[in-house]
């Protein structure tokens, strides 16, 4: 086909996504002069990437299906705008063929490769049959279009045990299961179907070798329509977790520059056998030894920012000069690795409560500038909320530095400096992984995160003697600002110097442990504050978000938020929640959920794993319910019988119900 009918200049934008890539896509877009158009949901209506295009347009209900996932609604948003391209960022649609097919029949520019090389690509199974003739090395087993178990078990008694039974049509670690042994296949094989099915539309396996602890790295390519074709180094991306990738970095710390030119050269050579065109990656898994050829993602990637602090090229700007028809703007040998990057994913999630997906309004929002070689890619801002329909991602960390020492100092310091409060991150879990000292002398494969999950998400310190006080000195220092903004109040007039010395006395505890107890001392002579026998003089003196903190001489930086009785503390020792015992408050304990079957998120219930009357020994597992696309299993909280179930297959559950009934056993 002649590809000036495929890819021409234009003005008009159109980005097929939302969060972090709509709002990323849109920066790059608009410092190029194009005029930039949004879609959103019905949950999107107030969300950054709808604020920041120029035009933006509704496409239906929340649920993807009904919008993002809405190829219809889509191409009709394109022409009401006038849109002459569409870009389709990650995920959703990005390596949809029949949408760049229906992009191209609209008449619009579809930034990415055409439809022919999604189709050859962007299945597993297609892909390794290329591959396979290209001579690109491959992770040993079956990708043949026989799908039956008699099939699929063969294939796996051949390639040896342990195997991976892979989605052909997969994304982001979804349908896949490790295999150990025969008998564990078919239940593997109708669990990753099910899972594949609901997230792809499409269930067809394949088989591969596990690769025991390998790591997983990756090349940039890049072509454009006129034969040029680009790698960009290569990214290692081995800390992933449920093989979701949790922290990238640029370039790979374990290659050796000849071991680099290899991987990247395979790389091009697997590009180049569909004369690819557009920016894709290239994945390939490692045993320490050799490369095996995994996938190719016929997209951008979420990690691409890594490649461009070490390259210096703008992935977004080449995607669209490729889309305008315009030749790459360097050789191979002009592309030029310089210092390092990392990159970490700040999901909404609770990594204390198996990572469970976190939904609500984002009431603190606060990053730290992007200088001195930090980047952060966002798509939510304060007062945002985060809905349960999508992907939990909110942000992306990087930073950049000379060498991979620095540029993990600069990432730490970031995250450090990133307070989100009213959902739950997994910001204090990426901290813990980067200072990890396995992580900084890349001691690490793809298993890591999972043996070392108890160290990653240990509980935060216990508050000592320095939160305490700065748990004081947060509710005095907001008494104070909320008195400045009040003409009558005393602090205003007078400075609050009352005659005499006066006292009060503060509680704290964290969770349901014991109450830690400090008085205050204030009125004439300096303030100080008392923790059993000692007594410690302080200052406070307001800053953005925060304040110093002088105790002892001491002058120290303190983060705090306050919302209600509820204290969120940062200082030099860490992270801390604080409750504030009110002596007047009348306390009540609330004892609600912990012992309840009930859906902790909204979401569908896609399997009954036991049935009612059953014996159950604690942490059996009672039912299975899809939330925010990931399968989430219900278990007994205690030993007991199974009462009732209250919920079948195909339910779709609001958060809170009931699903089930244990009676603790012995009653
Ligand atoms: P891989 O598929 O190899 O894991 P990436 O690391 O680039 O590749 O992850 C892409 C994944 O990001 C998608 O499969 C999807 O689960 C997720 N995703 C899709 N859309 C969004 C979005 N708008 N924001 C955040 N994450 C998204
Ligand atoms: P997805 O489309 O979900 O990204 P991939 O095929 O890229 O699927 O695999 C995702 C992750 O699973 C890889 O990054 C790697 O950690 C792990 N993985 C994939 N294939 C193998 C394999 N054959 N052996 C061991 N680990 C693998
Ligand atoms: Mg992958």
């Amino acid at each position: 086909m002649d590809r000036s009918k495929l890819y021409r200049r234009f003005r008009t934008l159109l980005i097929a996504n939302r969060g972090e890539i709509a709002c990323r896509v849109i920066r790059t877009a608009r410092a190029m002069g194009l005029r930039t158009v949004a879609v959103y949901s019905d949950a999107d209506r107030d969300a950054m990437h709808v604020a920041l295009a120029d035009e933006a347009v509704l496409l239906g209900p929340a649920r993807a299906r009904d919008s993002y996932l809405n190829v219809e609604r889509l191409i009709e948003a394109a022409r009401k705008t006038g849109a002459e391209a569409v870009h389709p960022g990650y995920g959703f649609l990005s390596e949809n063929a029949e949408f760049a097919r229906a992009c191209f029949d609209a008449g619009l520019v579809f930034v990415g490769p055409t439809a022919g090389m999604m189709t050859a690509m962007g299945s597993k199974s297609g892909s390794k049959e290329l591959m396979e003739k290209a001579g690109v090395p491959l992770v040993p087993g079956y990708h043949g279009d026989a799908q039956d178990n008699a099939t699929l078990a063969k294939a796996a008694e051949k390639v040896g045990f342990p195997v991976l039974v892979k989605a052909s049509a997969g994304g982001g670690g979804r349908g896949m299961r490790i295999v150990r042994s025969a008998a564990e296949l078919e239940p593997a094989i109708v669990s990753a179907k099910r899972e594949a099915l609901a997230a792809f539309g499409d269930d067809r396996m394949l088989i591969e070798k596990y690769v025991d602890n390998p790591r997983h790295i990756e090349v940039q390519i890049i072509g454009d329509s006129h034969g040029n074709l680009l790698s960009l180094f290569e990214r290692e991306c081995t800390l992933q977790r449920r093989h979701q990738k949790v922290i990238e970095e640029a370039p790979s710390p374990t290659l050796n520059p000849a071991q680099r030119e290899t991987v990247c050269a395979a790389a091009r050579k697997a590009a180049g056998a569909v004369n690819y065109v557009g920016a894709g990656t290239i994945e390939f898994v490692s045993d320490g030894k050799d490369v095996f050829f995994i996938e190719m993602n016929t997209r951008l990637q979420v990690e691409h920012p890594v490649t461009e602090l070490i390259t210096g090229v703008d992935l977004v700007e080449w995607q669209l000069r490729v889309a305008f028809g315009e030749a790459l703007p360097l050789k191979q040998d002009e592309i030029r690795l310089n210092g390092h990057a990392v990159e970490a994913r700040v999901y909404a999630e609770n990594p204390t409560k198996n990572f469970m997906p976190s939904v609500g309004k984002i009431s603190t929002w606060r990053l730290p500038a992007e200088t001195g070689g930090l980047r952060i890619d966002a798509g939510y801002r304060e007062g945002d909320t985060v809905s349960p329909y999508y992907d939990a991602m909110l942000a992306k960390v990087i930073a950049w530095a000379p060498t991979r020492d620095v540029a993990i100092e600069r990432l730490n310091r970031g995250l450090e400096e990133t307070d989100v409060r009213g959902i739950v991150t997994n910001i204090p879990f990426l901290s813990s992984l980067m200072t990890h000292p396995k992580v900084r002398t890349n001691a690490i494969d793809t298993g890591f995160i999972e043996r070392e999950l108890a160290v990653l998400t240990a509980a935060a310190p216990a508050p000592g003697e320095l939160e305490l006080c700065a748990a004081v000195a947060a509710i005095v220092n907001e008494e104070r600002q909320a008195a400045l903004a009040d003409a009558s109040s005393p602090w205003q007039t007078f400075g609050w110097q009352p005659v005499g010395r006066r006292q009060r006395s503060f509680a704290f505890r964290v969770g349901h442990g014991p109450e830690q107890k400090i008085t205050l001392n204030y009125g004439s002579g300096p303030s100080t504050l008392v923790i059993g026998e000692r007594e410690l003089a302080f200052t406070i003196t307001a800053k953005d978000g925060g304040f110093d903190l002088t105790l002892d001489g001491v002058k120290s930086s303190v983060a705090a938020v306050i919302d209600g009785h509820e204290l969120y503390l940062r200082t030099r020792n860490g992270r801390f929640d604080l409750h504030w015992v009110d002596p007047f408050g009348g306390e009540s304990e609330e004892h609600v959920g912990e012992d309840k079957i009930a859906a902790p998120l909204p979401g569908t219930v896609v399997a009954v794993l036991a049935e009612e009357g059953a014996k159950l020994e604690k942490g059996a597992p009672i039912l299975t319910l899809e939330v925010m696309k990931m399968e989430q299993t219900l278990r007994a909280p205690f030993a007991g019988v199974l009462k009732s179930i209250k919920c079948k297959i195909g339910d779709i559950v609001q958060e809170g119900v009931e699903l089930a009934v244990v009676e603790p056993a012995g009653e």
